[in-house]
């Protein structure tokens, strides 16, 4: 096994995000302590400030991590989501949340709900663009990234603003298995010349393109489905696919849902083809990263080393919501990760009313007006 990035621990893969140790095998090795609006806060060198848009998502796909999390908090998300509607205010909180988090320089991801229905979303990449938030990513479902929003097509926002990675969430190669695994109240999703032509825009401009695919049975669930996964994208130009397992949860706190429901019926074990890919001699591994409540592994998949094709990265990831709630009491007052929530506030936390951060209302409008 080729391993140009450092040795593989079989034992990481075996406990998953359980080995995750803050000091010893994160990414950042160690936390950064800052002033959050006169309180004092200690946050993961590395954390991620996720802008949650407010913009509900129009499929309902059911493997739908939007819904899964605040169920395995006990509560639905329609309980939970409030979204802040005045665009003054709205933008003035992401502003001083952004300023605020000016010393500790995360990385940003724009997620949902959907972005790319949000009628925000070109001034919040502006206001992202603007304060030099670093490795801005958008990740969506694809489905308005061809729409018109303030005179342009939105990927040419994402494009021109200097998006670093465009995830797009996409089941399974074939169109209509894909509309079916989606369940697009509206716009469908991008065919695959939809999503040829937007992935050249984005590459053209530096932007890098990542399909997303949850692992499901009968659908993509083995070696098989994966590699005719990973040969649509290549026919894409698309160098960077990832597989999610769908997220494990504790029943015994969980609400019920569509979700969890699908999740028991037809959830695939990552394990097995991270097991398989070990015998796979065009496939290379690149590292393994520790989350404290996720485990990724990343692998390279040469398809065509004769000319020279650098190949693709082929990434998978597992993740645990009752891990998750189990590092906050082993690590307490470390925050993890932040998140800007649909009502302009900012949490630690996916659900808006554990860890609030602040702002404390009302902030001044007069930086932004
Ligand atoms: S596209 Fe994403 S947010 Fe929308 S239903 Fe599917 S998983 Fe949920």
């Amino acid at each position: 096994m080729n391993a140009p990035y450092g040795p593989y621990l079989p034992l990481w893969r075996e406990a998953q995000s359980e080995a995750f140790d803050l000091a010893q095998n994160s990414t950042a090795r160690g936390t950064v302590k800052l002033d959050l609006w006169g309180k004092p806060a200690e946050i993961y060198a590395n954390a991620n400030l996720s802008i949650y848009s407010a913009q509900a998502c129009n499929a309902r796909c059911a493997f739908c991590v939007e819904e899964l999390r605040p169920a395995a908090r006990g509560v639905s998300l329609a309980a939970q989501k409030t979204v802040e509607r005045d665009d003054t205010r709205y933008f003035a909180v992401l502003q001083a949340v952004l300023a605020a988090l000016q010393p500790l320089n995360p990385s940003v991801s724009i997620t949902g709900g959907e972005p790319s229905q949000d009628v925000r979303l070109p001034r919040i990449l502006r206001t992202l663009q603007e304060h030099g938030a670093r490795k801005r990513t958008v990740t969506t479902n694809g489905s308005g990234l061809l729409d018109q929003r303030e005179g342009r097509q939105l990927i040419d926002w994402i494009a021109d603003t200097s998006v670093a990675h465009l995830n797009i969430s996409r089941a399974h190669w074939d169109d209509r298995v894909n509309a079916r695994l989606m369940r697009y109240r509206s716009e469908a999703s991008p065919d695959a010349a939809a999503l040829r032509e937007i992935v050249a825009r984005a590459q053209r401009a530096g932007t890098r393109v990542r399909l997303s695919c949850v692992l499901v049975a009968h659908a993509v669930e083995d070696l098989g489905s994966v590699m005719r996964y990973v040969d649509f994208a290549a026919t894409l130009c698309v160098d960077n696919v990832i597989f999610r397992q769908l997220m494990r949860h504790d029943p015994a706190v969980t609400r019920a849902n569509f979700v969890t429901r699908f999740a028991q019926r037809r959830g695939v074990p990552m394990a097995p083809l991270l097991a398989a890919l070990l015998q796979r001699a065009d496939f290379s591994f690149v590292r393994q990263v520790m989350g404290y409540y996720y485990y990724v592994e990343v692998w390279r998949y040469s398809h065509n080393a004769a000319d020279g094709n650098r190949g693709i990265d082929v990434v998978f990831e597992g993740a645990d919501l009752a891990q998750l709630e189990r590092s906050k009491t082993c690590m307490p007052g470390v925050i993890q990760e932040l998140i800007f929530h649909p009502n302009a506030r900012l949490a630690s936390t996916w659900q808006p009313w554990d860890g609030v951060l602040g702002p404390p209302a009302p902030v001044s409008l007069s930086a932004v007006l």
